[in-house]
């Protein structure tokens, strides 16, 4: 069995697949011509960078903090791009943003975490790339909305702009630790699902928050067939005006692609073994749902009874009773106790929704 995820996808003129990932790396923000070309040439020479990332206006929390440099670094990307070759990306917030990447023949635009979320700038900036076919890299919103990333690309898409690609960088949540955003792997897969064609690359640096855990996402990207890697290099990390303990040096990219690359499935052996235990799984899950519709039988008869003797539906002792029995049952099998507390939280809650429907019909019919 082939799995359709070892095919490639295509960005614009770049391609990304599980063997070869897209590669697009630079400095989180460009800070001045020498920072931008040392990174450039190392990268270059390197050879598998595809696309140089470089923030030219940063979006910062707090005021005060560098917010880029704006249009002198527009000009030393434009120098990058004569001197060195590689094409290069840059976020546009806004339709002034837009403009000016225009004018200067960004080989492609990002747009970032904090702009997502917004419909209204999104909108503004489809309308101002409108006509452009520029390629577009669209970050994950800040917080877990897949509508929003989806309805970002789709908006793109209206205004004409094919060539787009998503970025999972991670999301606020109180629970990211140790990660300065918390990698939501499940959503890239529902956008997977919903977005069959859309590339999907991973920013391993905006997740990570911290030097140390960029392999180690990276790795994970590559391990769930991600389509390629955003990641932040700097000459000089430490010294970084912006995300400084995130961005590594371009000598630790060099081994951390090599690593991912001997990491890289390529045991056609081992796919026969993965996909005939992928079978096996199957029947599994066959199981659980026919045993879910028996369970569901029973809740209907449940709800008729309740109905026809104007019980409650729901019962807090029973419920706590449940989930005190099921959770020392997955103890006793060595399962998660929480995981088997979080499902029969989801079981739970459809069960009695379903009971209130049935409820409401009765009463409704009895009523008429
Ligand atoms: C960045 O890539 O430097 C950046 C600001 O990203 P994000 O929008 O993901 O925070
Ligand atoms: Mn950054």
């Amino acid at each position: 069995m082939n799995l359709p995820a070892h095919r490639e996808r295509s960005f614009g003129p770049w391609t990304g697949s599980v063997q070869n990932p897209l590669i697009i790396a630079g400095p989180c923000s460009a800070e001045s011509l020498e920072q931008v070309l040392s990174v450039a040439h190392s990268l270059k020479k390197e050879g598998q960078t595809q696309l140089f990332r470089a923030g030219v206006w940063k979006p910062r929390t707090r005021p005060g903090q560098f917010e880029g440099a704006g249009y002198n670094a527009l000009e030393w990307l434009q120098t990058m791009r004569n001197e060195v070759g590689l094409p290069f990306v840059i976020e546009v917030a806004n339709a002034d943003h837009v403009e000016k990447a225009l004018a200067v023949h960004a080989d492609a635009v990002w747009i970032g975490a904090r702009t997502t979320v917004n419909p209204f700038y999104v909108q503004e900036i489809a309308e101002a790339l409108r006509g452009s076919k520029i390629p577009v890299l669209v970050k994950n919103p800040i917080h877990a909305d897949l509508g929003l990333w989806l309805g970002a690309l789709e908006r793109l898409d209206s205004a004409g702009l094919h060539d787009l690609a998503a970025v999972h960088r991670g999301f606020f949540s109180s629970h990211a630790a140790p990660y300065r955003n918390e990698p939501r792997w499940e959503m890239s897969f529902e956008l997977r699902r919903q977005a069959p064609n859309v590339p999907i690359i991973c920013d391993p640096s905006h997740i990570a928050g911290d030097r140390r855990l960029v392999e180690h996402v990276s790795q994970v990207a590559m391990d769930i067939q991600m389509d390629g890697l955003m990641i932040e290099v700097h000459p000089d990390p430490d010294q970084a005006l912006s995300d400084a303990a995130q961005q590594i040096t371009p000598s630790t990219l060099y081994q951390l692609l090599r690593k991912l690359e001997a990491n890289a499935p390529k045991d056609v052996a081992l796919q026969e073994v993965i996909d005939s235990e992928r079978l096996k799984l199957d029947e599994v899950d066959s199981e659980m749902v026919k045993l879910l519709r028996q369970r569901m039988d029973i809740v209907d008869a449940l709800g008729q009874l309740k109905v026809s003797h104007n019980a409650g539906i729901f019962q807090m002792d029973r419920w706590f009773d449940l989930l005190q029995k099921r959770g020392m049952q997955a103890e006793d099998l060595s399962l998660n106790r929480a995981f088997i507390e979080e499902l029969f939280q989801v079981v739970h809650k459809y069960s009695v929704e379903h009971q209130v429907a049935v409820y409401r019909d009765k009463r409704k019919t009895r009523e008429e």
